[in-house]
């Protein structure tokens, strides 16, 4: 078994960007500039949104974190991805999901500018990605696909099992291993909560991307000796032996199912930090394609 580390990829992956960004500060071109949009005080997304304005500093980018309260109107929100939008100082920005209730997640996903949409989550974006055509990839799956490429995983020909149909996870996935590149060429199987004999289906998987929310759910009876495991879950299940009274675990009982892997990634040090990599480079490309 062999880990796909995602703390090494990524490392190296920040590692390269931060040549890069150097490069262009001596070119006297611009440096990337990252706004991420904070509403409200949910735990979850202020630890997520903190380490991606902490990654910008260690490759050198700019950030601007912006916070509006959990009162915040739509209005407001709308109002603030309009002057992001406008604001040729920055060259691709990011709201942070989930969105209090009171505000429409659809209507502001779709009012930011797709040019400077570094997460992949507009329409045109995902239109692009479904066509195959260049556009923002989410940064999840593009972390994947990241880590797959740089550990020589052979996928084309597999046999993928996608669990979880989500647009900035499951579904997005599921388009780029299917596409005719390398990573890809895979033949994919999307399940969801309502798919009949799952586990039949698992167990015939030469690679499996887990992306439900569910601790621990998938286990050594359903995985194919030799199989690829990528666990993309992020699930705090409560641990009293820890000072804070939690621990983060994966989709995948990483325990019960790494000896049966050819490549497994852990949670935590896997999937997640590969997500922010590819955030890095997706603010990259921005500031290549805007060239304020
Ligand atoms: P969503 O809740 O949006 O989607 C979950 C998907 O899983 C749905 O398609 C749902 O089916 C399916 N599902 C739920 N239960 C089952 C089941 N028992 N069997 C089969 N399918 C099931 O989740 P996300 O895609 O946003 O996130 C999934 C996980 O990944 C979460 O733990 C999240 O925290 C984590 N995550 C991690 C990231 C990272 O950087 N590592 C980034 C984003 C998410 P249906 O459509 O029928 O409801």
């Amino acid at each position: 078994m062999q880990l796909l580390d995602g703390k090494i990829i990524s490392a190296m992956i920040k590692d390269e960007l931060k040549i890069e960004i150097e490069k262009r500060i001596a070119a006297g071109q611009k440096v990337p500039h990252l706004a991420a949009v904070l509403v409200g005080n949910n735990p979850a997304s202020e630890t997520y949104v903190f380490s991606k304005v902490k990654s910008c500093e260690e490759v050198g980018m700019d950030s601007t974190l912006i916070r509006l309260p959990d009162s915040a109107t739509e209005a407001e929100v709308l109002s603030t991805v309009e002057k992001l939008n406008n604001d040729t100082a920055i060259d691709g920005f990011i709201v942070q999901l989930p969105l209090p209730a009171q505000i429409s997640e659809k209507k502001v996903l779709k009012a930011i500018n797709p040019d400077k949409d570094v997460d992949g989550f507009h329409e045109v974006n995902i239109g692009r990605l479904a066509l195959g055509l260049p556009g923002f990839v989410p940064a999840t799956p593009m972390g994947i696909i990241e880590m797959l490429k740089r550990a020589n995983v052979e996928t084309a020909g597999k046999h993928c099992v996608v669990l979880g149909r989500s647009h900035i996870v499951g579904m997005p996935i599921s388009l780029l291993l299917m596409q005719n590149t390398n990573p890809g060429n895979c033949t994919v199987t999307i399940c969801h909560s309502r798919t009949a004999g799952l586990e039949t289906i698992l167990q015939s998987a030469d690679i499996i991307v887990a992306a439900i929310g569910k601790p621990r759910f998938v286990k050594a009876n359903m995985v194919k000796q030799g199989a690829v495991v990528i666990d993309v879950g992020i699930n705090r299940i409560a641990d009293p032996s820890r000072k804070s009274g939690h621990r983060i675990v994966g989709d995948v009982d990483f325990d019960e199912v790494a000896p049966k892997c050819s490549f497994i990634t852990p949670v935590p040090g896997g999937v997640g930090l590969m997500t922010i990599a590819s955030l890095m480079l997706n603010t990259l490309k921005a500031v290549q394609i805007n060239k304020y």
